[in-house]
């Protein structure tokens, strides 16, 4: 069977970050990528905050010139998803899709977060037929249409900014009255004359027409005092409908680790709980890094220094063995 030094799950900014370090340090490191090749960076458009990029960089490009700086130090970046692991013993033992087994020295994961559904009537219906939970993946297929986005995050007001430059007009569902998105974000939705934002407003159905959407149902929390009021779940309002011809979710992400569930701390969400809020977690060899282990920050550069942090210390566990 394969054995491998270092193991790194995930290819987003915490897991090629990882493989720089722990590749430069000898370490062969090889990543497989996972099920979203280049994490959520490759779901979003221009990113401004990473520096060194004063113009500001593509997600897709920052992540892609990730990998090549990592395969320049040697890196093996393999497609494949963790299936099963057995951390009870060293080497620990990780099968590949089912049906491949390789052994690890150290293991590091850095399998991201991926975007929450809200369950509610319609969504999974219409789940690639007016669903979406990405706009620059999906958004070219609504130019000049109308759509809406849900969630009021950096998520949802980055996805509604860029819909705002494809479609006629963008509504934002916003469940309560303020943003939970930065003030930079907020004033550039604010700068847009064609999204709307639909305050105190919560989701309850996406409707169709059997082969896409035609609208989302919302339940307008700012007329619980209106005549036509009615209550759902506890919460007063009034039900009507927004005629848009794509949903986009922005309402969060919830941690890749299921599969590392059996022997790795994690919290009721699933985040993985790290000893100090550093790398290591409960078990000798195995380190987290980036949004699986980042209930706060989630950002592209503290995923990246995680990768960082994880690889030095996967070094140090190395040569204590
Ligand atoms: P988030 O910050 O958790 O925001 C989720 C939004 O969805 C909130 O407005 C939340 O409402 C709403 N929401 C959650 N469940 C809902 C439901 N059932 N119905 C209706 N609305 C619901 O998630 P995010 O926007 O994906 O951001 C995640 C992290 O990535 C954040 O730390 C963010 O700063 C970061 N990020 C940064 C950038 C950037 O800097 N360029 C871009 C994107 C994301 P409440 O506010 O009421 O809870």
């Amino acid at each position: 069977m394969e054995r491998i030094k270092c193991l790194i799950a995930g290819s987003g900014p915490a897991g090629y970050t990882a493989a720089i370090y722990a590749a430069r340090a000898n370490l062969n490191p090889v990543i497989y990528s996972g099920m979203e090749l280049g994490g959520q960076l490759t779901t979003t458009t221009m990113v401004d905050n990473f520096p060194g990029f004063p113009d500001g960089i593509d997600g897709n490009e920052l992540v892609s010139r990730m990998k090549q700086q990592a395969e320049r130090f040697g890196v093996e970046v393999r497609s494949g998803v963790i299936t099963k692991t057995d951390f009870s013993r060293r080497p620990f033992v990780l099968t590949i899709d089912s049906d491949n087994e390789v052994l690890a020295d150290t293991v590091i994961i850095a399998t991201g977060a991926s975007a929450k559904y809200l369950n509610i009537p319609g969504e999974q219906k219409y789940r690639g037929s007016g669903v979406s939970a990405c706009a620059t993946c999906d958004g070219f297929f609504y130019k000049n249409k109308e759509v809406a986005v849900i969630g009021g995050g950096d998520t949802a007001c980055e996805e509604a900014v860029y819909l705002s430059g494809l479609c006629k007009k963008v509504s934002m569902i916003v469940r309560r009255d303020v943003f939970r998105a930065s003030k930079a974000m907020q004033e550039r939705v604010a700068s847009k004359s064609n999204i709307e934002v639909l305050w105190q407003c919560e989701p309850l159905e996406i409707t169709g027409d059997g082969s896409g959407v035609t609208g989302v149902n919302i339940l307008d929390k700012k007329m619980a005092g209106d005549e036509s009021a009615v209550s759902v779940n506890g919460k007063g309002g009034v039900v009507r409908s927004v005629p848009v011809w794509g949903v986009f979710l922005a309402v969060g992400h919830h941690p890749n680790s299921e599969v590392f569930k059996p022997w790795i701390n994690m919290d009721g969400e699933g985040y993985i709980i790290t000893e100090q809020g550093g790398p290591r977690t409960n078990v000798p060899g195995v380190f987290a890094a980036g949004d699986v282990a980042d209930l706060h920050y989630k950002q592209a550069i503290t995923a990246a220094a995680a990768g960082c942090r994880a690889a030095v210390e996967a070094d140090k566990f190395l040569q204590t063995i």
